[in-house]
């Protein structure tokens, strides 16, 4: 079968930045499975995986606005020293997760100098084109469960 519409595709990837770098790889883990259509990867690689079968590779080259998003320089701003835990070191590069309005996201410690620090609230590969190998492992039907959590389970996907 093909990738489509609620379907669940099993790939292995390699995710490289424009220099070539490997970002990301599902080469020492199992394959990652995923629900077609329902947001849960960029959505340039799932356009590009659209009516693709087991066996099929590719290489994908997803602009920044089709992968995380261009980078917002509101995002970066300074904050006092004190709202972080006193016995945390704090050091550029250092990443934590953040609760606002809009959901969990990563926050990245760019400089700090005496009692600031520097935060950039954009995601790590914001601004960034994404170049990915895909190679299709398989495809099936989500189950009735999976539809209605909008993610899988199982090999590859969430346990719980
Ligand atoms: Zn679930």
């Amino acid at each position: 079968m093909q990738i489509g519409k609620n379907s669940v595709a099993t790939i292995h990837y390699t995710l490289r930045n424009d220099n070539g770098d490997v970002i990301d790889s599902s080469d020492d883990r199992e394959p990652l499975a995923y629900l077609h259509g329902h947001g849960n990867i960029v959505p340039g690689l799932e356009r590009a995986l659209e009516g693709k079968g087991a066996g099929d590779k590719l290489q994908v080259k997803v602009a920044a606005e089709e992968g995380y998003g261009t980078r917002d320089e509101r995002l970066v701003q300074d904050v006092p020293r004190q709202a972080f835990p006193p016995d945390v070191d704090i050091v550029p590069g250092m990443q934590f997760h953040a609760q606002s309005n809009a959901g969990v996201h990563t926050v990245t410690v760019r400089e700090v100098s005496g009692d600031s620090v520097k935060i950039d609230g954009n995601h790590p590969l914001a601004g960034e084109a994404l170049n990915f190998d895909v190679t299709i492992d398989g495809v099936r039907e989500a189950t009735e469960e999976e539809l209605t959590h909008g993610h899988v389970h199982g090999e590859g996907g969430h346990h719980h």
